[in-house]
C-alpha cells in the first residue's frame, strides 16, 4: 500500500497517539550512576571538565547514593581514588581499600537497598604509572604483562565481592581475565556474584575527562596495546565471544554513542543482558554545547540516552542518570 492510502503521519498526530506507538522507552531503573570515591571527609571536589560530577569522600558519597535511590536509579558504578598509589596498584585489592570500605558502609544502609552496587575492576586508578596492568620495563620500552595483571585483577574482583559488591565490572581488557575472575570469585565463596564484562572496550579519545575524574591518566605511553582499535567491528565480536565463553554474565559496551553499530550487532548476536557506558567525553561534549546555548539540554540528553537504548542497551551507565531520572519521574 502506497500513498495516498498509506499516510505515516496519521500515527504522529497527537502526543497521545505518538506515545501509544512509541517503540523504545527509558526508565530510571535501567540507569546506572558512576561515583568517584576519594579519601577525606566533607569532600565534594568538582571535576572541571564534567559539570555536576564530583570526587566524593565517603560521607558525601552516602548522601549522593541516597539521592540516587530516592530517584529510582537502578544502581551505582563505583570507582576509587586511593590516598596512595604504587607500582603494582595494591590499593585495588586492599581489604580496607577505598571502594571496599565504601561498599561495607553502603551495605549497612537500608536506604540503599534498591541500588545494585557495581564495582569497577581495574588497576589504573591505583597504579603510580596509570596503566591497567603490570608494567614490565625493558630499557626505553615497556609493555603490559597480561598474565601477571590477570592474577592481580582476579584478586581485586574477589576482594570487591567480599566487601559487598553486587556485581564486579572488569574494565581492564586483559586476555583471560573473565575466567580467572570467575575462578577467584567462586573460590572465595562469591559464586552468586555476576561479572559485568567490558567485553569490547575501545581505545577512545572520549575517555579524556574521566581521567581527570579518576586521576588515572597513563604517565607514559597509551592503552592501545590492550584496549581495542576503534576501526574493528569483527574483532569486537570475537572479544565478546571469548568473554561469554569464559563466563561473563552481562556485557558492557564502551563508549556508547560513537559505537552504536557495535552495540546493535552485539545485541543481535548475544542473549546476555547488555549495558552501554555513555562515557565522560560524550557527557562533556553535550555539556559544552549546553553552556553555549547550542543544544537544548533536556531534549539532547534524553535523545542521546534513547539512541543508546534503541541500539540495544538494556541499561545505561551515564553521568546524566540523576538528571534523566528527574525527567522520567
Ligand atoms: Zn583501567
Amino acid at each position: 500500500m502506497n500513498f495516498p492510502v498509506t499516510r505515516m503521519r496519521r500515527l504522529r498526530r497527537t502526543e497521545a497517539m505518538r506515545s501509544l506507538v512509541r517503540e523504545t522507552h527509558l526508565q530510571s531503573r535501567a540507569l546506572i550512576y558512576p561515583l568517584f570515591l576519594c579519601p577525606g571527609e566533607g569532600v565534594r571536589k568538582p571535576i572541571s571538565s564534567m559539570p555536576n560530577v564530583f570526587n566524593l569522600s565517603l560521607d558525601e558519597a552516602v548522601k549522593e547514593a541516597e539521592r540516587c535511590a530516592e530517584l529510582g536509579i537502578g544502581g551505582l558504578l563505583l570507582f576509587g581514588l586511593p590516598a596512595q598509589k604504587d607500582e603494582q596498584g595494591t590499593g585495588a585489592w586492599a581489604d580496607d581499600g577505598i571502594v571496599q570500605s565504601a561498599l561495607r558502609e553502603f551495605k549497612k544502609n537500608r536506604k540503599l537497598d534498591s541500588l545494585v552496587m557495581m564495582a569497577d575492576v581495574c588497576l589504573c586508578e591505583y597504579t603510580s604509572h596509570g596503566h591497567c596492568g603490570v608494567v614490565a620495563r625493558d630499557g626505553d620500552h615497556f609493555h603490559i604483562e597480561n598474565d601477571a595483571s590477570v592474577e592481580l585483577l582476579a584478586k581485586t574482583a574477589a576482594s570487591l565481592a567480599r566487601a559487598g559488591a553486587d556485581v564486579v565490572a572488569p574494565s581492564d581488557m586483559m586476555d583471560g581475565r573473565i575466567a580467572a575472575m570467575r575462578e577467584a570469585l567462586d573460590a572465595g565463596g562469591c559464586d552468586q556474584i555476576p561479572i559485568l564484562s567490558y567485553a569490547s572496550k575501545f581505545a577512545s579519545a572520549f575517555y579524556g575527562p574521566f581521567r581527570e575524574a579518576a586521576d588515572s591518566a597513563p604517565q607514559f605511553g597509551d592503552r592501545r596495546s590492550y584496549q581495542m582499535d576503534g576501526a574493528n567491528r569483527r574483532e569486537a565480536m570475537r572479544e565478546i565471544e571469548l568473554d561469554v565463553t569464559e563466563g561473563a554474565d552481562m556485557l558492557l559496551m564502551k563508549p556508547a554513542m560513537p559505537y552504536l553499530d557495535i552495540l546493535r550487532e552485539a545485541r543481535e548476536r548475544y542473549e546476555l543482558p547488555m549495558g552501554a557506558y555513555q562515557v565522560s567525553g560524550e557527557y562533556s561534549m553535550l555539556h559544552a554545547a549546553f553552556e553555549r546555548g547550542w543544544l537544548e539540554p533536556q531534549r539532547a540528553m534524553m535523545e542521546s540516552l534513547l539512541s543508546i537504548r534503541r541500539a540495544g542497551a538494556d541499561f545505561i551507565v551515564t553521568y546524566f542518570a540523576k538528571d534523566a531520572a528527574e525527567v522520567l519521574g
